[in-house]
């Protein structure tokens, strides 16, 4: 017997953001999902600034999480010293909970580069996948991603309950055009990020004068 599912969503994370909660809640919504578990990624030191510290990013989903019904934080990527792979992180994940069906959530971008992730062909074999639509990134397959959902595509959502990996549901979400890039960009010119992103995390960045203007 599967217990219901869960969404993982995996992000920089540096700000959180609207484009990464209300796809999260509205894939949550669709599929009936647990609980979604935010997993902020280990950066590699040389990544260009401006950019938070772990800690500092782990506080601000930390607060995300917070003021959002049903998502937890998941810090096992920020615990490693290097980069992890989404099959690792998946293959922890499913030795861990061998009896709920784990989606993985990610937008557009990340579908449509998917090939060039380490194993990607396997990340199947352990998670459904669940994709939001992202403005910028039509739905242009690359051959490899059109086979894929040749195969995996599902419009069922007792798919996603029934079997605990393998299927691929392609999200009908609320397309917000930000970024963090671009979050990150007017906060550096000193204005005004409210509504962007929750307002725990904008309290948070202005208390601790998070990407802020050179002086
Ligand atoms: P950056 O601009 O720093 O590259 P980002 O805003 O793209 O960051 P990430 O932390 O890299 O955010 O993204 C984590 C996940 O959230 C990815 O799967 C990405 O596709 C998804 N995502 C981010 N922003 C959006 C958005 N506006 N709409 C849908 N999905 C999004």
């Amino acid at each position: 017997m599967l217990t219901p599912p869960i969404g993982l969503l995996g992000g920089t994370f540096d700000p959180i953001h609207i484009g990464h909660l209300r796809p999260a809640i509205e894939a949550r919504e669709a599929l009936d999902l647990a609980e979604v578990r935010l997993l902020p990624n280990h950066i590699p030191p040389h990544r260009a600034s401006p950019l938070c510290s772990s800690e500092q990013r782990l506080a601000m989903v930390r607060l995300a999480a917070a003021e959002t019904p049903g998502f937890v934080v998941d810090e096992r990527e920020l615990g490693r010293d290097k980069p992890s792979y989404t099959i690792d992180t998946l293959i922890a994940l499913r030795k861990e909970l061998p009896d709920t069906p784990l989606c993985f959530l990610m937008g557009m971008d990340s579908l449509l580069g998917l090939p060039s992730w380490h194993r990607w062909q396997e990340l199947l074999a352990y998670a459904h996948l669940v994709v939001s639509v992202r403005p910028g990134w039509q739905p242009d397959y690359p051959a490899e991603i059109e086979d894929l959902l040749r195969h995996h595509q599902s419009r069922d959502k007792q798919d996603f309950h029934r079997h605990r990996h393998g299927r691929v549901w392609l999200c009908d979400n609320l397309p917000i055009e930000l970024s963090a890039t671009r979050l990150r960009t007017l906060l550096a010119e000193g204005r005004d990020p409210r509504y962007l992103l929750p307002a725990s995390v904008a309290s948070h960045i202005a208390k601790h004068g998070l990407y802020q203007p050179t002086p």
